[in-house]
């Protein structure tokens, strides 16, 4: 890879006292950019690092808020550990911030780069990510589309799960909206019904015994979260819910979307509580500025760090 096709910024975007790494790597074959992040996670345990990898070029899901270009190419194991061998080599270089062990276990994430479920090479991916000493912990976000591969990749990490109990699998599904006419105005391609989201989240709790993460991405002028919706097609025993800010982009302010007001996801959040479900909202303002590779991205990034040559 040259250097010139890699563009690197460490910053304190996650957290004020450590630093965030984000690469955006052009692999020579493929058409756009990718990104891959490094960042600190504080968790009750204490500390640990995420490394969030693109497992597609684009995305063919399509969502209004997303500033990912259009689906052009799945990716394989191969640039999965280029992505990771990048961030960690960078990483290297300034043991100061980023003062893990040699035996530094990392959470790897599957969550923004591309919808992992469609992806072709899913299962090859988790057994790469699955049977290595690198990664002790695994999470994934999908949209469920309609698709038969998402089911066949679906039922591959139950029984990735199964089969391997001393990884930790986290599992978000990103329901865009608690009804499906309005699942049909956020996202371009056919997802599947609620009814059969919310049947798959009854299996994944039966067969591992943990619950699956609903997420929603709140916006302005868009009524995404209906708490009595959810109550009747959902059980708190099956799932937790999370809301997200809106990401500030380029795209996003081209199109004129805007953050819900923070009291209103504040008081979804609570009626969701109340009605049995662990929920909240998720405003880090750290979390909104990590995206993809554009102009207005990389003044964010500048504010907030550096761009480092590697
Ligand atoms: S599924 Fe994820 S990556 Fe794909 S368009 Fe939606 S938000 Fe973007």
């Amino acid at each position: 890879m040259e250097k010139n096709q890699t563009k690197i910024f460490m910053g304190n975007y996650h957290d004020p006292l450590r630093k965030t790494i984000i690469s955006f790597i052009q692999f020579p074959e493929k058409k756009e950019k990718v990104a891959v992040i490094l960042f600190p996670i504080r968790n009750s345990n204490g500390n640990n690092w995420t490394i969030e990898v693109s497992t597609q070029v684009g995305c063919a899901v399509g969502c209004m808020f997303c500033n990912l270009p259009k689906f052009s190419e799945n990716l394989g194991v191969k640039h999965l550990k280029q992505q990771v061998s990048l961030v960690l080599a960078v990483a290297k270089k300034f043991p100061d911030h980023f003062n893990f062990s040699n035996n530094e276990k990392f959470k790897l994430s599957f969550t923004d780069g591309g919808e992992v479920l469609l992806n072709s090479n899913f299962s090859e991916i988790v057994e790469y990510a699955v049977l290595g000493d690198l990664f002790s912990y695994l999470k994934f976000s999908s949209t469920l589309p309609n698709a038969q591969i998402v089911h066949k990749n679906f039922d591959r990490m139950i029984e990735f799960t199964e089969y391997n109990p001393d990884k930790r699998f986290h599992m978000q599904v990103s329901l865009l909206a608690s009804n499906d006419e309005m699942r049909k105005k956020i996202a371009k391609a056919n997802l599947m019904p609620v009814k059969v989201v919310s049947h798959y989240a009854d299996k994944f709790k039966q067969e591992t015994g943990r619950k699956i993460t609903l997420t929603f991405t709140m916006m302005q002028g868009y009524s995404l979260v209906n708490p009595e919706e959810i109550r009747n097609q959902f059980s708190p025993d099956s799932v937790m819910i999370r809301l997200y800010a809106l990401k500030s982009h380029a795209k996003n302010s081209l199109i004129g979307l805007q953050n819900l007001d923070e009291s209103i996801a504040l008081s979804l959040s609570d009626e969701l509580n109340s009605l049995g479900f662990a929920s909240f909202y998720a405003s880090s303002p750290q979390e909104i500025i990590v995206g993809y590779d554009d102009e207005s991205n990389e003044e964010k990034f500048l504010q907030y760090g550096k761009r480092i040559i590697f």
